[in-house]
């Protein structure tokens, strides 16, 4: 039976991460019965960063049908377990958010709270001893691993860090070889439909107009379709997230550099990253314009580089926040040009995969999608909204006081939802995820405890287990970590395998 009212024709503006991994998943997944043209403008360009990623990735890749190896050679990518922070809680600290599990339950006690208990026991290590992925990152070691044999454990969950460049050509070339059209050159203007005030069409430099049932805004920061045309407005979350500069430089790989882990340095006013790939290593400086020059801002990032600047530091501006609505009409924004949380945790290509994967649930047709985009839109802002409380709490949980920036944002209001789970681990250990947001609870705990929370209270069920028990039951389990690190792959050999 045919649906009369599926749309025929799809279109795609812009040619970055979010337009070919829009057009990569939906031609798969549509195999040749919807038209995809996609039209992107090498004159404008794309952003050119965004080159870290978080587990799920592995499942856009799979659904798009992505070879991992063809993948690995081609992006230049390298593997991500973890995100090392350095300087956040407080000067001169450190410590690892893995991806993965972090220790096990001890029956019904979940395991922060024997954890809590074990310390103020004294026979409690480092939180880090109890993860695969911070003990392998911290090793330099890897290897795929499904299970740890012989044990209930999972193995290694990963990521990738890769070129952001070459992974949207990566998915042109299967995007194209699927039938999607693609249109170079600029668009010069928007044509609305005066009926029901949606897009009817794209008018190109070269006077040809484009038309389409259906468009995703995949412009970057241009938002060409939802702030120039449609005038949908941006909610600025700058009160909380208050960086709103960044300078970013590829500099040469060093031997040194090639970590298995991306690496975020708290400066004086915000903080900088350091993704290691094959061939280069990304850096950038992500800071408040209001606290450091951006002279100030590229020398700090300069200062801090571990090889040799091989282009000019390029200055991106952006605005913190989200559209108040992600469909409007007949149009979805997905990446910069939905919104745009500052890259801590890596998370924005991860929204523009599940932009897309929520879009797929509910595919509009020719009819009404009121319904529809209203789904979308509690969804999406679910999402944006959980990742961004995630990210505050690193800067607001710091004992920092040594600059006004950290000042600020140590003393600064935050998220209702927030402070309460921010309350809830500090008074009684307890921790809690909301519905399915992103972060789960082990991501909550390293990061609360990496950032200097350290709660009052754990459950009383931990005092049913001894300090022996406990003590015994978490070397048991970091001997047990240990021993599979130990014969992981060291991660140089691992890499010589991902550029075949
Ligand atoms: C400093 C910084 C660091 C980041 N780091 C990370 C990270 O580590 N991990 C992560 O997940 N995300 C990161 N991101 C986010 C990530 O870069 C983006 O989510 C991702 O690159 C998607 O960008 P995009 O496709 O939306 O936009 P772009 O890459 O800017 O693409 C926009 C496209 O639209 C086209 N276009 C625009 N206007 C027109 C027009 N008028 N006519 C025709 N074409 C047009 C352009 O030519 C281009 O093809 C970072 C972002 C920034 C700013």
């Amino acid at each position: 039976m045919m649906n009369e009212q599926a749309i025929e024709k799809l279109v795609i503006v812009g040619g970055g991460t979010a337009g070919w991994m829009s057009a990569a998943l939906i031609s798969r997944l549509f195999a040749g019965t919807l038209n995809i043209e996609l039209i992107e403008s090498n004159a404008i360009g794309t952003v050119g960063v965004g080159e870290a990623t978080i587990p799920p990735i592995q499942v856009f890749n799979d659904l798009a049908g992505v070879d991992e190896q063809e993948f690995l050679r081609d992006t230049k990518a390298t593997i991500k377990l973890a995100i090392e922070f350095q300087n956040w809680g407080a000067i001169g600290d450190r410590y690892l958010h893995g991806f993965g599990f972090v220790g096990r339950n001890v029956g019904a006690i979940s395991f922060q709270h024997a954890y809590l208990k074990a310390l103020a026991d004294g026979v409690a290590g480092p939180l880090s001893d109890y993860s695969l992925n911070n003990l392998a990152a911290a090793a330099g070691r890897f290897n795929r691993l499904a299970r740890i044999e012989d044990t209930p454990l999972p193995g290694i969950t990963y990521a990738y860090h890769f070129d952001a460049g070459l992974y949207a050509r990566f998915l042109r070339t299967q995007s194209e070889a699927r039938g999607v059209k693609r249109r170079e050159g600029r668009i010069q203007e928007v044509l609305l439909d005066p009926d029901s005030g949606g897009v009817a069409g794209l008018k190109m430099e070269d006077a040809v107009e484009v038309s389409g049932d259906f468009f995703i805004d995949c412009s970057g920061f241009n938002s060409l379709l939802f702030n120039q045309s449609l005038g949908v407005e941006y909610d600025d979350w700058s009160e909380w997230l208050l960086c709103n500069r960044a300078i970013a430089v590829p500099s040469s790989s060093e031997p040194r550099s090639l970590r298995p882990y991306t690496q975020s340095i708290a400066h004086q006013a915000g903080w900088q990253w350091r993704i290691p790939l094959q061939h280069r290593t990304g850096n950038g400086h992500v800071y408040c314009d209001r606290f450091i020059s951006e002279d100030e801002a590229t020398q700090v990032l300069l200062d801090n580089l571990e090889g040799e600047p091989l282009k000019d530091p390029l200055s991106l501006r952006f605005t913190p926040g989200c559209r108040k609505k992600l469909w409007h009409r007949n149009c979805v924004a997905l990446g910069l040009s939905s919104g745009f949380i500052e890259p801590l945790e890596s998370t924005s290509i991860h929204l523009i995969q599940i932009g897309i994967t929520n879009l797929l649930k509910v595919f509009p047709t020719k009819g009404d999608n009121a319904a529809k985009a209203r789904e979308y839109n509690r969804r999406m802002r679910f999402e944006y909204e959980a990742i961004r409380d995630f990210i505050i709490l690193h800067y607001h949980q710091t004992s920092r006081e040594d600059t006004p920036f950290w000042k600020h944002v140590k003393n600064m209001d935050i998220p209702k939802n927030l402070q309460d789970k921010m309350a809830s681990f500090s008074e009684s250990g307890h921790l809690y995820r909301i519905d399915d947001e992103l972060f789960t609870e082990v991501g909550w705990l390293q990061v609360m405890l990496g950032q200097g929370i350290r709660p009052k209270q754990y459950n009383a069920l931990a005092d049913t287990l001894s300090s022996a028990q406990l003590g015994e039951y978490l070397q048991n389990l970091h001997t047990i970590l240990k021993t599979t690190v130990d014969r992981l792959q060291p991660y140089p050999e691992f890499l010589k395998t991902c550029s075949k």
